[in-house]
């Protein structure tokens, strides 16, 4: 046994501390990036912020009212090879040209799964990107699966994780990896850190893993965490390349949960991927060697998605405009965080 007693800190124990600036308005902050991959060659241009694989949230109608806005859906991996073939032609038919250039296809690592995304790559050879999804991402088996995959596809854009250290963020670029997942125990409807005792402070791997990453050419997407607009800003002031949402995104049209109707509120089911629900409906229950390590919640119902992405993009433009970042590139070189022990006055709060 061995104690690191090094600081690891996450979103709620920083705040970022403003600069001086010779912005004059929001306005004047771009936050598209373009990105080139170390294994394709292929770049991507939009705003890094991602919704999350999960099938309330990565569905096919949120990609589309995502990539409007030149954001990204990494879709979940529970669509059949069908729907993802009426997907991809109906996109012609709406003139979204970009939209395929918006989505990654996720997939576990199963040998099922596996099949099932060439499948789905064969009948849709414009999809450029995969997503390659586990909750551990330290074992052997995955490193090599990655390996397969990007030997069967050398051309596809693949994100792959999660991992919340250096030297397995290497390992995964190594093994063909463009961009790393980064996230063990923050998610809103995780309960790994409660289930396992496994985890890691959500700002301090950014940081780490992003520094890993950038030595290598690589991109990490910060995975879970995220409670609002400034912990989207505080992640990319960490030195994330993308970030991904679920809860944040949750509770809206595009995501397709069931709407409750609790002591009068419209509410929507959101639950988490291993959770109890979700392992009932797509594996026919919890198995008996392992526990549910999600959570199944109802969150309000929040209408179209478009208001709450205005809500999210104006509050990293606001934190670029205080820190004098013109383009979201610049952010992270121009963040000091400052420690606290404080985040809002909560006076008000309900
Ligand atoms: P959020 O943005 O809601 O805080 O976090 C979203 C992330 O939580 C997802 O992208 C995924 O990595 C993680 N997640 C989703 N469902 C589960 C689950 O059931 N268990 C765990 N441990 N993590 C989950």
């Amino acid at each position: 046994m061995r104690i690191e007693a090094d600081l690891k800190l996450g979103f709620k124990d920083v705040l970022i501390r403003p600069k001086r600036s010779t912005l004059s308005s929001r306005s004047q902050v771009s936050l598209e990036r373009t990105f080139k991959f170390r294994h394709t060659g292929r770049t991507w241009t939009g705003i890094p912020i991602m919704a999350a694989n999960m099938d309330t949230v990565g569905t096919f109608a949120m990609a589309g009212a995502l990539a409007r806005h030149g954001l990204f859906t990494a879709v979940h991996k529970h669509y059949p090879v069908e729907e993802w073939e009426t997907f991809a032609a109906a996109r012609r038919t709406v003139g979204q040209d970009h939209l395929l250039a918006n989505v990654a296809v996720s997939s576990g690592i199963l040998d099922s799964d596996l099949d099932k995304l060439n499948r789905i790559l064969e009948r849709c050879p414009e999809l450029a990107c995969i997503c390659l999804d586990v909750a551990n991402g330290y074992s052997e088996h995955f490193v090599q699966q990655i390996g397969k995959v990007r030997a069967w596809h050398p051309d596809k854009i693949i994100m792959a994780g999660n991992v919340v250290t250096g030297e397995m963020v290497e390992q995964l670029l190594l093994s063909g990896a463009d961009i790393v997942k980064v996230g063990i125990g923050p998610g809103s409807v995780c309960t790994t850190r409660v289930k396992t005792g496994v985890g890691y402070p959500q700002l301090s791997a950014i940081i780490e893993c992003a520094d890993a990453a950038h030595g290598l050419s690589g991109q990490i997407v910060s995975d879970g965490g995220c409670t609002c607009a400034g912990d989207v800003a505080k992640a990319f002031g960490a030195g994330a390349d993308f970030v991904m949402l679920g809860g944040m995104l949750a509770g809206h049209d595009e995501g397709g949960g069931e709407i409750l109707e609790q002591d009068g509120q419209r509410r929507v089911r959101f639950y988490g991927m291993s959770s109890r629900t979700a392992m009932e409906k797509y594996s026919g229950g919890v198995a008996d060697y392992r526990a549910s390590e999600g959570k199944t919640v109802s969150v309000p119902y929040r209408g179209p998605v478009e208001e709450t992405l205005k809500d999210i993009l104006g509050g990293l433009r606001s934190a670029c405009t205080y820190v004098g970042a013109s383009q979201l590139k610049e952010l992270t070189k121009r963040t000091t965080f400052v420690r606290v022990s404080e985040q809002e006055n909560p006076v008000f709060n309900e």
